[in-house]
């Protein structure tokens, strides 16, 4: 065996995450709420734990992948003690402060904490394809990275533990405010009679070139200083006028592009007229 592991919790995720060390040689032992999940793990070669502290006992490293946050507690209250000298690695879905909780919990029972999230679907688990952002006790993560990448595509984002939670929450933002705004121009494309589906194939040409625009957009964040990015705000803001205006005339909804206008008066009455798009970022704290 290359190693020892022990999952708790044999969802579709925590299924795929120890069928995943058990194909790789891995001495797997599984614990699930409902005992009969283990049945198809068993056949493959892992062991079953009758309790959730048993799993615990019989690795050095613990790979928790549960429901929710209520799950977690529950199962590591009845894991308490049986912790303590173990590496503690926590892949179900939550927020910075549960992960930050979860290690002061393993932190006062003498463990090593490491918060992972999950981006991906449990067939692509054991593939590049897959992305596990982590955090929490470095010591731990280069003691363990060679398992963990068993898993897929692995970051480290730092001693934190809630950083992982924050990546994921990032990642996720990107893609739903990308999407939004896609669904709304879809509205848009199809109230003028275009074909949807050949415009998507247009708009994939366009899609591609952003990552330098990100990029540049991210150092113009970081350093506060905000080149003309897409043209000063004075000439944008006269678009947007137009970009609402069409949308209005042709009955689909206006709000994102009536949000970004109103971003750009804000800061043009502000005196910033010649600053980029990026600059909007000195609006978006609350209360401002
Ligand atoms: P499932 O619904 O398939 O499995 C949930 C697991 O949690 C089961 O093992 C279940 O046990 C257990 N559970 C729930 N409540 C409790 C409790 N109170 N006490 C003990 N065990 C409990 O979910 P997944 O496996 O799909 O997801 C697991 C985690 O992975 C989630 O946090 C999810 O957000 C995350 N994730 C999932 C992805 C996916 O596509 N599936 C993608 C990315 C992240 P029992 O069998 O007894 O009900």
């Amino acid at each position: 065996a290359v190693g020892q592991v022990s999952v708790l919790g044999l969802g579709d995720m925590g299924s795929a995450i120890a069928k995943a060390f058990v194909d790789r040689g891995y001495r797997t032992t599984v614990w699930n709420r409902t005992a009969s999940k283990s049945a198809p793990l068993v056949d493959a070669g892992a062991t079953a734990a009758a309790t959730a502290a048993e799993a615990v006992a019989a690795s050095p490293l613990v790979v928790v992948c549960l429901l929710d946050g209520k799950a977690v507690d529950e199962v590591l209250g009845y894991v308490d003690a049986a912790v303590a000298g173990k590496v503690l690695v926590n892949l179900t879905s939550g927020s910075p402060g549960q992960a930050r909780a979860n290690e002061r919990w393993a932190g006062e029972r003498g463990a090593e904490y490491l918060d992972g999230k999950i981006m991906g679907d449990p067939p692509y688990v054991g593939t590049p394809r897959i992305m596990f952002p982590f955090s929490g006790s470095r010591r731990a993560f280069d003691a363990h990275d060679s398992t963990l990448r068993e898993l897929g595509s692995v970051t480290y984002h730092g001693e934190d533990a809630g950083l992982a939670a924050v990546e994921f929450m990032a990642q996720v933002a990107v893609g739903y405010e990308l999407l939004i705004g896609y669904l709304h121009t879809l509205r848009l494309v199809q109230a003028e009679g275009v074909d949807v589906v050949e415009f998507t194939e247009r708009i994939a040409g366009s899609v591609a070139a952003y990552p330098p625009l990100l990029t540049q957009m991210g150092k113009a964040v970081k350093n506060g200083y905000y080149p003309p990015d897409l043209g000063p705000l004075s000439v944008q803001a006269a678009l947007m006028d137009d970009m609402i205006g069409h949308r209005e005339s042709i009955g689909v909804e206006a709000v994102r592009m009536r949000e970004v206008k109103e971003l750009m008066d804000r800061r043009i009455a502000d005196g910033h007229g010649g600053q980029g798009f990026s600059s909007l970022f000195e609006l978006l704290a609350r209360g401002r």
